[in-house]
């Protein structure tokens, strides 16, 4: 994983970015008595039946009860992450504001070894590595056009045109930030759709951040998941 915890709460992504667990009302015994109420039967603590329950629900595709919880999140990450992110329609979103607040020149400039070139045909790409003058010129013309785009947005900014219209310039490298706050079952069809092989580099290292915090908060129901081969119910 190119992911570092930093706190208890916080794993980093990228060069600018991270995921922050901003709450959590997420265990496995949600799973359980959300199915149990079916006929009127509640537990406080799980036992090796309701971990039987859990793996059952999964395999089957029972996937309601997998939705009595909720993560919050608060993510950093370059604007086209957010958009593939906020694809993922089952969940709630509250995005910083580029009409309200100043953009920062947060820009996302690869490490050389995710400089990548893309061989084959669309839907069936593999990206494979550069050699290393052309990792660094791509690292390069980045910053360049970064820092062009930045250097006119503040100087509209400052020549009194609207944020909302001097936004215009800015690059999808940018960073934004948004709370993300969805239940389990959500989050592990977004995990099983963005920590793949299919997924973009970047989104990935994300989707492994999530899926860190989803394991550690609901154990069963994650070993579950990795046991029906990541299909969410
Ligand atoms: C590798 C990859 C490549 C992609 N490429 C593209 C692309 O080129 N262009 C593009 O536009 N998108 C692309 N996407 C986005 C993709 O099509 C989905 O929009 C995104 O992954 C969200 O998935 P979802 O709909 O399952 O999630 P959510 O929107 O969270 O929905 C969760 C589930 O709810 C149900 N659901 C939600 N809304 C509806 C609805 N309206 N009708 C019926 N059921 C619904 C479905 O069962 C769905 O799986 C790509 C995604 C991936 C992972």
């Amino acid at each position: 994983m190119a992911t570092e915890t930093t706190t208890e709460n916080t794993i980093e992504v990228l060069d600018h970015g991270f995921v922050r667990l901003d709450d959590a009302m997420a265990d496995d015994l949600s799973v359980v008595n959300g199915a149990r109420v079916s006929f009127a039967r509640r537990k406080t603590e799980l036992d090796e039946s309701d971990e039987a329950l859990i793996r059952f629900l999964m395999r089957d595709r029972h996937g309601s009860p997998f939705e009595h919880n909720a993560f919050r999140f608060h993510i950093r990450c370059p604007i086209f992450v957010a958009r593939e992110w906020m694809r993922h329609r089952v969940g709630s979103f509250n995005e910083f504001s580029l009409r309200y607040a100043k953009a920062t020149d947060d820009f996302y400039v690869p490490e050389p070894e995710d400089v990548r070139t893309q061989v084959g045909k669309p839907g069936a790409y593999s990206f494979e590595p550069v050699d290393p003058e052309l990792a660094q010129r791509t690292r390069e013309e980045l910053e360049a056009a970064y820092e062009q785009a930045y250097g006119t947005y503040e100087r509209l900014v400052e020549a009194g045109v609207a944020r909302e219209l001097a936004r215009s310039v800015l690059p999808v490298g940018a960073y934004t930030q948004f709370y993300w706050t969805v239940n389990a079952r959500s989050l592990m069809n977004f995990v099983s759709l963005r920590n793949s092989e299919f997924a973009q580099r970047e989104i990935r290292r994300y989707a492994e951040a999530v899926e860190a915090f989803f394991a550690a908060r609901m154990p069963v129901t994650y070993a579950a998941f990795v046991a029906n081969e990541r299909v969410a119910p």
